[in-house]
This record gives C-alpha cells, structure tokens and sequence, in this order.
C-alpha cells in the first residue's frame, strides 16, 4: 500500500509500505479515506516537533471503512465508516488509573511517536475507532474529528458553561473549534488574530466578537464587553510567553485560563495574580476520549466541520499540500486529504 512519510526533516515522499495486519483480537483494519494536516504535522515536517521520531508515517487525523475485524471486535463490523483516536495509553500509571489517559506517563501519538494514519490502510484498536453515521454527516469530515476533540478537552478543562464568556487568543483551527464547541454549550465568545481574513472566517462560524490585536487594544475591549470584570474563560492557543500572561491578566476574579502551549520559555507571572483573582490555570492536551461527544455534535448539527475544510489535496500530493498550508496560513485553515 502507499503511505506518506517523513524521512528527515524537508524529506516527505510518498512511498511502499507493508499493508498492516490485524494482530490482536480487538483490531480492526481501516480503509483510510480521509485525513487532515495539522500543525504538528507540519513541525515533522520542518523538524521543530520535539517529541517525533523519524523515519516517520505520519497523520494523527484520519478516518475511513472498516474492511476487516478482529476476533474479539464486539460492536464494528466492515462497512462501518470511523475516525480514529491516535492516543495510545499503557493503561496503568498514575494519570491512566485516574482516567486522565491522554497524559499517561507514556502516552503515544499515532503519526507522531508511532505510524500513524496517512496511508491507504491502518489497524487500529476498535476501543479507538468511533462509528460515524454517514446519513448525518459527510464523509469527508471524518478527519476533523480529532481536531474538534481538542476543542471538546478545552471546554472539560475550562469549564465552559452556558452564559460563560469566553475569549479565545489566535483563530486557528484549533481556536475555531473551541470557539464551536463553547458556541455549542451555551458560552458567547471573542476571538482574536492578526490577520483579518482569518477573524473573517471566526465570525462567520459563530464567533460573536472579533478582534485584530494588530488594530485594536484587547485589554480595552475585554473589559468593554464584561463591564470591567475581565474574562471568566480565557483560552490561549497563541501559545507565546506574552500571550499567557496576557491570558492571566484579562482573566476575571474566579475565571479559567486553558492554556495549550507546548512552549519551552517561562512567562512571567506573579503568584498574587493567581491567589488575587483564585485563577485556575489549567493545561490541556490531545483528548480524553472525547469523540463519542464531537461526533454527537456533528450528528446533531451542532458542530459544522465543514467550515474549517479549507482545500483538499489528494494524499498522493501530501508534500503540496503541507507546502501550500505553510506558504498561506491568512488564508487555510484545515487541509484535507483524500485517499479515494
Ligand atoms: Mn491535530
Ligand atoms: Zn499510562
């Protein structure tokens, strides 16, 4: 079969690979149909993602029709079109044994730490693989299941609640889906970014407020749109040093800030402006299985995927395709890749 991998860094090709084999009595084996290029895949790419191993068969957003079952499958059956969850977790350690899996002691990526999913076929435990219904929702969505679920992890983390306000820094994919799914409970939200073609799409997918930090105070707007109480949700996913402190700064007195940065350089921020305000400043990475809740509100409507998809590109022209996202990040937003 083909797959897309990374060699070394700037060295992507797509080349012929073993087909995979189901091995335990719980895999299923994936016809892969769609998948999506996100920024880490891109720092495989460049060779600034600092947990990836080369060489490397990445893509960690990616779905398709089960072909073949295990054994012991219990609810798949071949037919059934899935997305598939790419942390794997040992299943034993601290953060597992208190059902926080995704930030097991050794938690792995599929397409980041281990083969991942773009390529014609992937095998996949059927505990990570979660059935679409393809009369709600379009197939070439499935991809962007995994992107939501970091959304979805954000609004567990944050704590966001019908009436709460919520401002997200950066209108990247990863900033419109949690701007969605915090639409989707209840929340009202303000986004910001730099370029004014991106804020475009945020209020076009339901942001309520947009604001380019280039032009305009965000402090001042803040406090404007809460009445002077500062924000009582704050999400970060600029993820710069400034941009945290900035985050803890708006924050209101008994607000949230989520902060999604894998940076390595310190902030600077004052014990007194955690104790003052009784911030919580949580951190939230990948999902803690939360697909069954994305796929509800694709199902339902309540989620609109096909907002993000902003070009398809056969899998076959990956190096193009992640070219193209590098080279035009005003104007993409998720790059979808088709395996048809
Ligand atoms: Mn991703
Ligand atoms: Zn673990």
């Amino acid at each position: 079969m083909k797959a897309v991998l990374v060699d070394k860094p700037f060295e992507i090709r797509v080349a012929e690979v073993p087909k995979p084999e189901i091995k335990n009595p719980d895999d299923v084996l994936i016809r892969v149909k769609y998948g999506s290029i996100c920024g880490s895949d891109i720092g495989i790419y460049k060779g600034t993602n600092a947990l990836a191993t080369y060489p490397r068969l990445i893509g960690h957003e990616y779905g398709g029709v089960v072909e073949e079952i295990g054994p012991g499958v219990k609810d798949l059956k071949p037919g059934d079109v899935v997305a598939v969850d790419p942390v794997r977790a040992c299943g034993h350690c601290y953060a597992c044994r208190t059902n926080r899996h995704n930030v097991c002691n050794t938690v792995e990526v599929t397409g980041v730490h281990r083969d991942g999913g773009f390529a014609e076929y992937v095998v996949a435990p059927e505990s990570a693989s979660y059935r679409i219904d393809t009369s709600k929702v379009p197939e070439d969505v499935i991809s962007l299941v995994e992107p939501y679920s970091i959304g979805m992890q954000v609004a567990h983390r944050g704590h966001i609640h019908e009436g709460d306000k919520v401002l997200v820094m950066g209108s990247g994919p990863i900033g419109i889906t949690v701007m969605q799914v915090a639409k989707a409970r209840g929340a009202s939200v303000m986004m910001t970014d730099l370029f004014d073609s991106r804020l475009e799409r945020a209020k076009k997918l339901g942001a309520d407020i947009v604001v380019n930090v280039r032009e305009k105070d965000l402090e001042a707007e803040v406090m404007a749109w809460t009445d002077g109480e500062g924000m009582p949700v704050i999400v970060d996913s600029v993820c710069i040093p400034s941009s945290f402190e900035q985050a803890v700064s708006l924050a209101s007195a008994a607000g949230r800030v989520v902060t999604l940065g894998l940076v390595n350089k310190p902030s600077a921020i004052a014990s007194v402006q955690l104790v003052k305000k009784e911030l919580d400043v949580v951190g939230s990475r990948l999902n803690n299985y939360r697909f069954p809740e994305v796929i509800q509100g694709f199902e339902d409507g309540s989620l609109t995927p096909a907002g993000i998809m902003s070009s398809k590109f056969h899998f076959t022209e990956a190096e193009k395709a992640i070219k193209h996202q590098i080279d035009h990040p005003e104007q993409e937003c998720k790059v979808v890749l088709s395996f048809e």
